[in-house]
């Protein structure tokens, strides 16, 4: 079955719509028990899918971790309240005091953040590696590296990793692998089929794809799976059934919309590579990308967030540029329906590695579901407006 039909189908099983087309919300902290046999029964194993607590979930969660876990080729999904969360309760489920672990340079800054805070704290070293290197992975593989992460393509910079070459050397010196999957959604990218064992998702973004819930996913394979359930289960993780209502409502729409993003991105890439005014355009699918070749080799699709560097002489102007644009908005966050920007002009904090490449004047687009004509009209009069400025912005 194609994942077109996969995000329509899946997840819906008649125990959890009863009857249905969509799973209803079940809101519950306490399930009652008609005896106490059946209370030990239903509780003895901690099998997956049992009804028995609201912090374990409830149909409404159940039906859409089996969504997204069939989606992974995944043996388990588990929810958590936003990304974020998905990302460090995954991290902090597999390591211990002593051990050091692996990040690429260009991780997501709340990523390095934790690790740099939390596991710092914790007694736990990070190495951040740049994100382009392949087979050289193995030269930063410490006697107590247990841990490699990864993030493709990268934040902000994009950078697409050559993850069969960094599985291989992380299977080699037994590191479990986990990467951030959300630029891809589970749809254009299977990091499962490709060897790693923990899949992460921030599902806030292209996954709900309406901006009005936060949420996370982790989905692992067979031999991480009960651990990672059980560490995020301790850890004290649950999210609200009507916010899952919203994902999986979000998801169903999941292909036809990334379908848009994908194409209308291409085009305003393509359109933005020919302007004067830009050095160079940051898109997985276009040759300027940093580890386009890898992109060929691992990704089905494109989604619809890129970055684009203006040339050097703009380098007080980009808030002139960024300011003038009206459909898209300034904001943080990624994968609605609208279309959006973020200028990053200061790498100092979010670049460790001398060998990372650092951009001047990065702008970050998410495309929406607009009409690409007004898109490109509200990108040509933003150009137009930083053209006719001559004062550096202060
Ligand atoms: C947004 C984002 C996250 C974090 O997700 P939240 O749901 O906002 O916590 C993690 N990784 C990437 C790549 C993101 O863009």
């Amino acid at each position: 079955m194609k994942d077109s039909t996969k995000v329509i189908t899946s997840g819906r099983d008649k125990k959890w719509t009863q009857g249905l087309v969509n799973v209803p919300v079940s809101r519950a902290s306490t399930i009652v028990f008609d005896s106490v046999n059946e209370k030990n029964d239903t509780t003895k194993n901690l099998d997956d899918y049992k009804l028995f607590y609201g912090r374990r979930g409830t149909n409404t969660h159940f039906a859409f971790q089996e969504a997204i876990r069939e989606l992974e080729n995944a043996s388990g999904s588990t929810l958590f309240p936003c990304g974020t969360s998905a990302i460090t309760q995954s991290i902090l489920s597999f390591v211990k005091t002593g051990q050091h672990i692996l990040l690429p340079d260009a991780v997501y800054e709340p990523t390095r953040d934790f690790c740099n805070v939390i596991l710092n704290n914790l007694g736990v070293s990070v190495t951040y590696y740049p994100s382009l290197v392949s087979d050289d992975i193995e030269s930063y593989i410490k006697e107590n590296t247990t841990l490699l992460f990864l993030e493709s393509p990268s934040s902000l910079t994009m950078e697409i990793q050559d993850i069969s070459k960094l599985v291989k050397v992380a299977q080699k010196y037994k590191l479990i692998t986990m990467i951030d999957n959300t630029w891809a959604t589970p749809l254009f990218f299977k990091p499962l089929d490709f060897g790693i064992d923990i899949s992460i998702h921030s599902a806030t973004k292209y996954i709900v794809g309406h901006s009005d819930v936060m949420m996370g996913v982790a989905s692992a394979n067979k031999k991480h799976w009960n651990k990672l359930k059980h560490h995020a289960y301790l850890l004290g993780n649950c999210v609200s059934p009507d916010d899952v209502y919203l994902a999986a409502r979000g998801l169903r729409t999941l292909h036809v919309r990334l379908k848009q993003h994908e194409a209308s991105a291409l085009i305003i890439a393509k359109w933005l590579s020919k302007r004067k005014e830009v050095k160079k355009v940051y898109h997985p699918a276009l040759k300027s990308a940093l580890g386009h070749e890898n992109f060929v080799k691992y990704f089905s699709g494109s989604s619809g967030l890129f970055s684009f560097e203006l040339m050097d002489e703009y380098k007080d102007k980009i808030h002139f540029f960024v300011d003038a644009l009206s459909l898209f908005k300034i904001g943080y966050s990624w994968g609605g329906y609208e279309s959006l920007v973020l200028p990053i002009t200061d790498f100092s904090k979010i670049r460790v590695n001398s060998s990372s490449y650092i951009p001047n004047n990065l702008i970050r687009l998410h495309i929406g579901l607009e009409n690409i004509k007004d898109l490109e009209a509200d990108l040509e009069n933003a150009f137009n407006v930083m053209n006719k400025t001559a004062k550096p912005y202060n």
